[in-house]
C-alpha cells in the first residue's frame, strides 16, 4: 500500500536536514520515562503472559502463575514475601521504603469449563486442561507486576520517597485471595490502593458492585440399593434437589438487584445406590452485603426444610464472603487523567477482523468488534452487576481501577471470546496500556499528598454515610487448601 508519510515522519526527515546541528536531548517526564520502560520490556511482558495464558490454573493451584510473576519482580529489585496469610500462590512483592505505600492487585487464576485455543472461532484446546483464562487474569497479573515495576523503576531513578507493593491475590474467581489477605490485615497500611481488569471497553472503574456469600449445603442420607430396597435409603440428592426447587421459587421474593446461583457438586455416584451424600455449592449475590446477608438466612432455611423432607443432615461450609465495592472519586479522577494520558489500545485491521470473526455467536454484537475509545468518568459510581474480592479492600484503604479493551466489543465476561482475545495481540494491547496508566499514576500517587489526601477523605465520608459490611465468616476462619 502506498504511504503518505505521517506527521512525525516529516518532522524526522526535517530533523535529518539539521543532522550536523547536535540536537539537546528532550527532557522526559516521569510519566514518559514509566512509559519508556514499559515499551522497552513489552516482550518480556508478552512473554509472561503467554506463559501463564497457555497454563491455565484454577484459585489456589496458580503455582506456575505466581511464580513467574515473583521470578519478574524480583529480577526487578523486589523484595517477595510469599504464602501470604497462608495460601502457597500469594504473595506480597515490595520496593522502595517508608511511606507512602501505594498497593497494585495482582490476579492470576483461571476459569474451569472455559478451554480455547487463541483463535477466531470456538475451539478447545488439544491438551486435556479444560481451564482457560476467561476472564482475562493471565493479562490482568501480568500488567499489574510490569506497572509496579515501571513505578519502581522510575520512582528510584528520581528518588522518589515512598514503597510500592505488588500484591499477588490468588483465587479471585473463588472470592478467596484478597478476601483472607484483608483479614490477615495485609492492606491496612495502604494510602491507596489501584487495580485493573481486562474489558471490553476501556474506562476507570468508578463503580459498586455486588456482595457475594459463597456456601456450600452438604447433605448425609442413607445409601441403599436403590431398586432391591429403596425404601431404606435416605437420598442426599433428594434434599439438594428439594433444596434448589425451595430457592427457585425464593426468587420472586427477593429484591430485584439479587443474583442466586448454583452448581451441584455432589450427586452421588450412579443410580442403582441411593446417594448417601451430596452437595449443592451456592454464590448469593445483593447490591449490599447487608441484602446478601438476608439471602443467606432465607437459603438456611430452606437447606434445613429439604433435610426435613428427605430425612437427611445438612451442613454448612461458608467459603468466603465478598463485600460490594466502595467507590472513590478522586482516586477514579487521577486513574482518569492516566488513562486518557495513554490512550486506548490501537488495535489494526487484521485484529479488528479476528474480533470481528469471534462476534459470529453474539446475538447482537456491536457495530466495531473492538472498542478503541476511553469512556467518560461518570458523575456518579455506575454499577457493575457482579462481585470483586477486590470489595474487601476497597472498606479498608481508598480503592480504584481501570479496565481497558482486551477482548470482542461485546462479548461476555467468562466467555470463550475472552479465553481467545486474551491469548494473542488483542488482549496484550490492552494489559500495556493498563501498564503504562498504572505505572505513572503510582508515580503521581506517590508525589501527590493532596490527591492522597483528596481520596482519604472521600474513602471516609462514604464509609460514615453507609452501612458498613461485617463478614458472616466465623473470627478464626482461615484461607481454604482448596475450593473444589
Ligand atoms: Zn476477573
Amino acid at each position: 500500500m502506498a504511504a503518505m508519510k505521517s506527521p512525525i515522519a516529516a518532522l524526522g526527515f526535517r530533523l535529518a536536514a539539521f543532522a550536523p546541528l547536535a540536537l539537546p536531548a528532550l527532557a522526559q517526564s516521569p510519566f514518559e520515562k514509566s512509559d519508556r520502560w514499559i515499551d522497552e520490556h513489552a516482550d518480556r511482558l508478552r512473554a509472561i503472559n503467554r506463559s501463564i495464558w497457555s497454563n491455565p490454573e484454577l484459585g489456589l493451584e496458580e503455582h506456575l502463575a505466581s511464580d513467574t510473576l515473583v521470578r519478574f519482580l524480583e529480577q526487578n529489585g523486589f523484595r517477595v514475601t510469599r504464602g501470604s496469610a497462608g495460601m502457597p500462590t500469594a504473595f506480597i512483592a515490595e520496593a522502595g521504603s517508608g511511606s507512602p505505600v501505594i498497593g497494585i492487585l495482582a490476579e492470576y487464576d483461571a476459569l474451569p469449563g472455559v478451554s480455547q485455543k487463541p483463535t477466531s472461532k470456538r475451539e478447545a484446546r488439544d491438551d486435556n486442561n479444560d481451564a482457560g483464562h476467561a476472564c482475562g487474569h493471565s493479562v490482568f497479573g501480568t500488567a499489574s507486576a510490569g506497572a509496579a515495576a515501571a513505578a519502581a523503576a522510575i520512582a528510584k531513578e528520581l528518588g522518589t520517597e515512598g514503597t510500592i507493593r505488588l500484591y499477588g491475590t490468588p483465587a479471585e474467581e473463588t472470592g478467596i485471595g484478597k478476601v483472607f489477605m484483608a483479614r490477615a490485615g495485609l492492606f491496612d497500611d495502604l494510602d491507596a490502593c489501584l487495580h485493573w481488569h481486562p474489558s471490553d471497553t476501556s474506562r476507570t472503574s468508578f463503580a459498586t458492585s455486588k456482595a457475594v456469600v459463597s456456601v456450600k449445603f452438604r447433605f448425609h442420607g442413607q445409601s441403599a440399593h436403590a431398586s432391591f430396597s429403596p425404601q431404606h435409603g435416605r437420598s442426599a440428592l433428594d434434599a439438594v434437589e428439594l433444596m434448589n426447587i425451595g430457592v427457585n421459587f425464593l426468587r420472586e421474593h427477593l429484591e430485584d438487584h439479587s443474583r442466586v446461583h448454583y452448581v451441584i457438586t455432589d450427586g452421588g455416584g450412579q443410580p442403582n445406590v441411593v446417594p448417601p451424600t451430596a452437595e449443592v455449592w451456592y454464590y448469593l449475590r445483593a447490591n449490599s452485603h447487608a441484602y446478601a446477608e438476608h439471602i443467606l438466612e432465607r437459603v438456611r432455611e430452606i437447606a434445613r426444610g429439604a433435610a426435613l423432607m428427605t430425612r437427611t443432615e445438612v451442613k454448612e461450609q461458608l467459603d468466603s464472603d465478598l463485600f460490594e465495592l466502595l467507590p472513590n472519586q478522586p482516586l477514579s479522577a487521577l486513574l482518569q487523567t492516566h488513562l486518557e494520558r495513554v490512550g486506548p489500545p490501537r488495535f489494526d485491521a487484521t485484529e479488528a477482523a479476528f474480533a470481528r470473526e469471534t462476534q459470529s455467536e453474539l446475538p447482537a454484537p456491536p457495530p466495531d468488534s473492538l472498542a478503541q475509545s476511553i469512556l467518560e468518568l461518570p458523575t456518579d459510581p455506575f454499577h457493575i452487576p457482579a462481585s470483586t474480592d477486590v470489595g474487601n479492600v476497597s472498606w479498608i484503604v481508598p480503592t480504584s481501577g481501570i479496565g481497558t479493551a482486551c477482548y470482542t466489543h461485546g462479548a461476555p465476561g467468562h466467555s470463550w471470546q475472552v479465553v481467545a482475545c486474551t491469548g494473542m495481540s488483542v488482549g496484550e494491547k490492552g494489559m500495556l496500556v493498563a501498564a503504562r496508566s498504572l505505572a505513572s499514576a503510582t508515580l503521581e500517587l506517590l508525589e501527590a499528598a493532596d490527591v492522597r489526601k483528596a481520596a482519604k477523605t472521600d474513602f471516609e465520608r462514604r464509609r460514615a454515610t453507609q452501612e458498613n459490611p461485617t463478614s458472616v465468616l466465623p473470627k478464626d476462619a482461615v484461607a481454604p487448601v482448596k475450593i473444589r
